[in-house]
C-alpha cells in the first residue's frame, strides 16, 4: 500500500478510537464486569459493527497505543498483527508507520 493512504487508514482507526474511549467515559463505575458495545475499529469505511466486551477487557487492549479492537474478519494483515483472539472479537497491533500513527494518535499518550 501506498505511504499516504496507509496513514490515512491509521487515522480513520485512531478515530473510532475516539469514540470508543467516549463510550466508555458513559459507563456508571461498577458496571467494568457488564458487556458494553464497543465500535469496530477496523479500516473499513462505513464499518459500524458493534462488539461486546467489558469495560475490563477494553482496558487491557487500550493499555497498549498500537493496538486495536476489530471483528473476526475485518483485520488487514498488510497494517496489523493478530495478539488477541476471542468469539466475539478480535485484538490487532499495527506495524510500521500505522503503528506510529496509532502511537501518536494516542488519545491516552
Ligand atoms: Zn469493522
Amino acid at each position: 500500500m501506498e505511504r499516504g493512504a496507509e496513514a490515512r487508514t491509521a487515522a480513520n482507526e485512531a478515530t473510532f478510537r475516539e469514540i470508543n474511549e467516549a463510550i466508555e467515559r458513559g459507563q456508571w463505575p461498577g458496571e467494568e464486569h457488564e458487556p458494553v458495545g464497543f465500535r469496530c475499529e477496523c479500516a473499513q469505511l462505513g464499518c459500524n459493527q458493534l462488539l461486546e466486551l467489558t469495560i475490563a477487557e477494553y482496558e487491557d487492549i487500550r493499555a497498549h497505543p498500537r493496538r486495536f479492537l476489530v471483528s473476526p474478519g475485518h483485520v488487514r494483515p498488510s497494517l496489523e498483527v493478530v495478539v488477541g483472539t476471542r468469539p466475539e472479537y478480535v485484538v490487532v497491533e499495527k506495524r510500521g508507520e500505522a503503528g506510529e500513527v496509532a502511537e501518536e494518535t494516542d488519545p491516552r499518550r
